[in-house]
């Protein structure tokens, strides 16, 4: 059942009262705490188990000026995508982040009823897509402070989506590559406030290291750990000891990309960061899917399940454990996804 926008003011004063002074503690807030808002209400993160932090059920990639609900049927989405998530049930997963975000086919009720037909825990976002020159932001990006967009954001995560009723469980937002535009800082610092707000973790489509520097850089700067942010695509950085550098730094590295190219290239890195103590800090996911309303009968769909097929079998080749394993796709998901105010 979702928080009453009272229990949930309550939660938060308790959060920024209680993680001020000690680095690294979780929100202590009465009725966040330990928990993951997902699509249908919160639930405890203990009972997230195996979880895929990135993939997308939809993705609509029309740009911000034209997308709208109708450009899809949503029984003919969920007909397109169910043999890939009866797949993703199968080898075992319990909990699917929806990493789609507004403006780029993210659809509330479409999740709600993925939800609901298949018993996962399934997660969507709150925040806005700078990647790809602005294309998929709304105009008031550009005439708004960073103030206005995080209000925006907060109002999501206490209000639900529209009148959807669904709660964000994270925040996404994205950004090109290289040194940041203003606009893209700006939505770095409506992240950091909507974070300060309501405890939600921040993922940021982002690619390579300098642009993934400058945000930690702008979080900390406005009051928010490192340990609350997701380098999103950090594989595309080919220098390894960028990775393990934010990795020490408390940032989460996203290896997220399994469903494209070839899961073994994710092996040297993954062995990398183990060697280095640092697989605590680390994220997989497939970025795959989805439905693409542009193609006919939705286009190609590329599933869910290379990481458990491919991937894994070769980890296990070269040493790692169980433990290891569960580190990487129970454990971590948790640690970076509970709610909780990470303050710096
Ligand atoms: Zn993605």
């Amino acid at each position: 059942m979702p928080l009453s926008r009272r229990q949930f003011l309550t939660s938060t004063v308790g959060g920024l009262l209680s993680t001020s002074a000690i680095a690294n503690t979780r929100w202590e807030g009465p009725e966040a705490q330990g928990t993951l808002m997902t699509v249908l209400g919160p639930v405890k993160a203990a009972q997230m188990g195996t979880t895929l932090i990135h993939e997308h059920i939809l993705v609509d990639f029309i740009g911000a000026e034209k997308i709208n609900e109708n450009r899809w049927e949503r029984e003919a989405v969920i007909h397109k995508a169910w043999p890939f998530i009866e797949a993703v049930k199968a080898a075992g997963v319990k909990t699917f982040f929806d990493c789609t975000p507004a403006f780029v086919g993210r659809d509330p009720l479409l999740l709600k009823m993925v939800a609901q037909k298949s018993g996962l825990h399934i997660v969507t976002n709150t925040g806005y897509y700078g990647a790809f020159n602005n294309k998929y932001l709304p105009a008031w990006v550009h005439t708004e402070t960073a103030e206005q967009l995080a209000a925006r954001w907060i109002k999501e995560a206490k209000d639900g989506i529209g009148d959807s009723g669904v709660r964000p469980g994270f925040i996404k937002i994205s950004v090109d590559e290289g040194k940041l535009t203003p606009v893209h800082q700006k939505l770095v610092r409506a992240a950091a406030i909507t974070h300060l707000a309501t405890g939600l973790t921040i993922c940021s489509h982002t690619g390579r290291a300098p642009a993934a520097f400058e945000q930690i850089e702008l979080l900390q700067a406005a009051g928010v750990q490192s340990a609350a942010f997701v380098w999103v695509h950090a594989q595309e950085e080919a220098d390894l000891h960028l990775q393990a550098k934010a990795a020490r730094a408390g940032a989460w590295v996203s290896l997220d990309a399994i469903g494209w190219g070839d899961p073994a290239d994710y092996v040297k890195p993954l062995l990398q960061l183990k060697g280095q103590q640092l697989l605590q800090r680390v994220l997989v996911a497939h970025d795959a899917g989805w439905y693409d309303p542009e193609k006919p009968d939705g286009g190609p769909f590329v599933g869910y399940t290379a990481l458990f097929t491919k991937l894994l079998p070769l980890l296990r080749e070269q040493g790692f454990s169980q433990a290891d394993i569960d580190q990487l796709i129970v454990h971590n998901p948790v640690q970076a996804f509970t709610t909780g105010i990470r303050r710096a």
